[in-house]
């Protein structure tokens, strides 16, 4: 069975793990900073907080900015549902602005829209880059100046994109940008994340709040610069640091970042190419895109059409997947007050969308063999 996506590990990603775990600091080692220095090279961010998971990471983004019960928080409802829970952690409101249909990212008008109508703008917005193509940040960040916000880049899908010739995760029109290392991302750590900023404060709260709010460094004058074994706790933190091992196995990924990203363009646009003439919807063509997802959406508006090609598919051995059901349909948001109807165009997508296998290992026989699957659905 082909999945949608999966891990991509060769002998020598194996070799730096089993290396590291020979040492004697598996946990809290050097590697952790090496893999700091990498994914803040590779982003051209000043700071990097590598973390447990995405999930951690957005927690520690909204925890760090001060994110506190009495405040609101905005993002897209077509996301993973961490996107909005972490704003629920700190005890937080959130709210949903609805996509754009071609981008599937949040709409930049509706958000404009709901800024100039809000009596109060969020304290933090928190935007998607779906299926790895970057969201219009400058226009992001024009809002954020002139209504007074904070922006956090849920980056979980475009480590390796680029917006405006430089690196997402850069952080040059939001304050954080957090990624994931989950084996079907951009690259793997098992489970992973990290958060990069240049503001160093937020990058001090980070670190200190990933490791139960715990403060070591002491200056030489500080009646404690004797005591090796002291430490304080200032502030209530978690348990969020990454392992050292997995650290090895993120430095060594990362290395071949770059490859990933350009067989997964590959596989991308023979989609592109072989579908067109398809009773299809097929995705924004972006170079600048990490080509994380590959996203068909049935012109037909039949969710039952959409369910009888998955059906299609998996009999004939391909696992195809559906990114995502609304968050503000699920149940829990629906007991939070949210209602269907409530964000039209998402639910409209997901009435249609379908996410066809994609990752570096996936052969181009494999494509063809999926692209006449597909093909034969509409056609027979
Ligand atoms: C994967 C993902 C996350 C969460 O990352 P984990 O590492 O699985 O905790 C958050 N947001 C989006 C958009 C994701 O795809």
């Amino acid at each position: 069975m082909i999945s949608y996506g999966r891990q991509t590990l060769s002998d020598d990603d194996l070799e730096a793990v089993i290396n590291n775990l020979r040492t004697d600091l598996i946990t809290q080692g050097p590697v952790i900073k090496d893999f700091e220095n990498a994914i803040s090279e590779y982003t051209q961010a000043r700071y990097v907080t590598s973390t447990s998971h995405g999930t951690s990471a957005l927690h520690l983004a909204c925890l760090a900015l001060g994110l506190q019960a009495a405040d609101t928080v905005w993002t897209s409802p077509i996301s993973f549902v961490a996107s909005a829970n972490c704003a629920l952690y700190c005890g937080a409101t959130i709210d949903f602005v609805d996509i754009n249909a071609s981008t599937l990212n949040i709409d930049i008008d509706l958000l404009e829209d709901k800024l100039k109508t809000s009596k109060t703008p969020p304290k933090i917005l928190i935007v998607v880059h779906m299926a790895g193509l970057p969201c219009e940040m400058q226009s992001i960040h024009e809002l954020s100046r002139k209504y007074g916000f904070y922006i956090i880049e849920d980056a979980a899908h475009a480590l390796g994109a680029q917006y405006l010739q430089k690196p997402v995760g850069s952080c040059e029109f939001s304050d954080l940008t957090i990624f994931s290392f989950h084996p079907v991302k951009s690259i793997t750590t098992g489970e992973g994340g990290a958060v990069t900023t240049n503001r160093k404060a937020l990058d001090l709260s980070l670190k200190k709040l990933r490791n139960h709010g715990l403060e070591r460094d002491f200056s030489d004058s500080d009646e404690h610069r004797d005591e090796p074994w002291y430490y304080e706790q200032s502030c209530l933190g978690f348990n969020y640091r990454l392992t050292d091992f997995q650290a090895a196995l993120g430095v060594s990924q990362l290395k071949k970042l770059d490859t990933f990203i350009e067989k997964r363009q590959s596989i991308f646009n023979y989609y592109q190419q072989h579908l067109n003439n398809l009773p299809l919807q097929l995705p924004v063509d972006d170079s600048a895109s990490a080509f994380h997802l590959y996203i068909i959406q049935l012109k037909e508006n039949s969710a039952i059409r959409r369910k009888a090609l998955y059906h299609y598919l998996v009999k004939n051995g391909i696992k195809t997947n559906v990114h995502y059901i609304p968050i503000h349909l699920q149940p829990f948001y629906q007991k939070l007050g949210f209602r269907q109807g409530d964000f039209p165009v998402a639910e409209r997508y997901y009435q249609r969308a379908l996410t066809l296998p994609l990752f570096p290992e996936l052969s181009i026989n494999n494509c063809q063999q999926i692209c006449q699957l597909i093909d034969q659905f509409f056609n027979d």
